[in-house]
């Protein structure tokens, strides 16, 4: 006989996979990287590798990028921007989200330029290969010498308070003392120096990710503006070539960017009072991503066109000549681009209560869950088609309670050797991993058609010890 009830098809780790919109589609609306599938192994394969064999071959935990879904990101930027944008724009990669040699490279092919936010991210990017030019520093506090190797560079700098400004000046007339101050002028003269300034919009976004209310670390007081902008127009040394202002960061709404870009407009028209002829507006980054089923960002291209549109109109209304455009995204470049593989380990069940089932990182390699109270989706690499069954509580392996990866994942009956990846992991942990308990951080793979080439390497123990000093007298 034959049964006329649905037969009830319990939903497995490929649920991600057929949700896919579409092989077009925009990497931040997607759990899993693009060129995710599942192998007749029923095993969960990246880039054309099996995530499995990748674990073998690389260890764990292990970071695994996906070059086919990083570049399509920066392609649909780039490619919105020159289609909506009747003026110049330039898309830069905000490489505090993941800033390493290849990142780096890959953006920068992809004709993207690069935020750093710090010496060492200066310093990477320009070892990357990527052109001056195309590299702006941010930060709240720059220090003298990270201000004299962007100035050697020719990178912009984006001044973010008066302590910079004024010291920029000192520089510049090379009036203070420091071992690493150049002893020939700058080459690049005047230094070309953007202005961040607090817009006073607010996000529906957590709060510790807030950077665009008045109340923020960063960026001028607009209502300190004219007094800036007087500053600056009598600074012989000083290039100002624009403005730029962040508003947060996993955004889903796009009326706070439209906000942003109408305000940012009406400033360009303010500096014109002072003689100051602004040619470029960065309007920071911020899209968010899908970290779970019911996160629905907007697109890369709706995001972008929203932005376009807005400051094209704003400066027909202010009669203004079409700035350089500006933005710089972080997360919705590469988050979904990367997933994190970890063995499974130990379990524990507490009756009534939880499961807890353990993996062999956690808060080390993925500080946002406990810093943020971040929410990631899981699938089990090894079982990709088998029932979700168990509903468990995913602890890292650090020395802290709260060193929770994943509350409640839905998951298959795991055991210890099973491969847990967590997906959406490109953006924010790498680059804010630690040695937490003096755990080695974990390599990263590029993976792309079948070959996997080792991004960064595995630390070893003599890595954790390398900066440690013992005196002689512990000896
Ligand atoms: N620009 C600035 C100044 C930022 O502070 C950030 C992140 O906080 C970004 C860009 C990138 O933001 P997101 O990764 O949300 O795109």
């Amino acid at each position: 006989m034959v049964s006329t009830h649905p037969v009830e098809v319990q939903p497995s780790g490929n649920q991600y996979l057929s949700q896919r919109r579409s092989v077009t589609t925009s990497p931040n609306q997607e759990l899993l990287p693009l060129s995710a599938k599942v192998n007749h192994h029923d095993s969960l394969e990246i880039g054309g590798c099996d995530v499995t064999t990748l674990v073998q071959q690389f260890g764990s935990p292990l970071y695994i990028l996906d070059e086919q879904t990083l570049r399509t990101a920066c392609q649909q930027y780039r490619d919105t921007f020159k289609q909506y944008y009747k003026g110049e724009s330039q898309v830069l990669y905000a490489s505090k989200a993941w800033n390493c040699l290849a990142v780096c490279a890959i953006v920068a092919s992809e004709g993207l330029g690069i935020d750093v936010v710090s010496g060492g991210e200066l310093y990477t990017a320009l070892e990357a290969g990527v052109s001056p030019e195309k590299i702006y520093l941010h930060g709240n506090n720059k220090s003298r010498d990270e201000l004299i190797l962007a100035i050697e560079s020719g990178c912009t700098i984006v001044v973010d308070n008066w302590y910079e400004l004024h010291t920029l000046v000192e520089v510049a007339d090379r009036k203070i003392g420091s071992d690493s101050l150049p002893t020939t002028p700058p080459p690049h003269h005047p230094i070309r120096i953007m202005l961040r300034l607090t817009p006073g919009i607010e996000c529906h976004t957590h709060e510790y990710i807030r950077t665009g209310h008045l109340d923020s670390k960063f960026g001028f007081d607009p209502n300190d503006l004219e007094e800036v902008f007087a500053f600056v127009s009598k600074q012989p040394d000083l290039n100002c070539v624009g403005l730029h202002a962040h508003i947060g960061s996993q955004i889903f709404e796009r009326q706070p960017h439209r906000d942003l870009a109408a305000v940012m407009v009406q400033w360009l028209r303010d500096a014109a009072k002072y003689n100051l002829e602004l040619t470029e507006l960065n309007v920071g980054g911020g899209l968010g991503i899908k970290y779970i089923e019911s996160d629905d960002p907007p697109s890369i291209a709706e995001w972008s066109k929203a932005i376009c549109e807005v400051v094209q109109e704003a400066c027909a209304a202010e009669n203004l000549p079409l700035p350089k455009l500006l933005c710089e995204p972080g997360r919705s470049l590469i988050a979904t681009a990367c997933v994190t593989a970890y063995t499974i380990g130990s379990a524990k069940t507490i009756p009534d209560i939880r499961t807890y089932v353990t993996i062999d990182g956690g808060m080390s390699d993925n500080p946002r869950p406990i810093t943020y109270q971040s929410v990631y989706r899981a699938v089990v690499a090894n079982k990709m088609s088998a029932s979700l069954t168990e509903t468990v509580t995913l602890a890292g392996k650090h020395c802290e309670s709260g060193d929770i990866l994943i509350k409640n994942a839905q998951l298959p009956k795991t055991e210890p050797g099973d491969i847990l990846v967590v997906m959406g992991t490109g953006a924010y942990n790498y680059s804010m991993a630690s040695n937490y308990n003096r755990l080695p951080r974990p390599a990263a793979v590029l993976v792309a058609n079948g070959e996997a080439n080792l991004i960064l390497q595995r630390e070893s123990y003599q890595d954790i010890i390398r900066q440690d000093c013992l005196p002689e007298r512990l000896k």
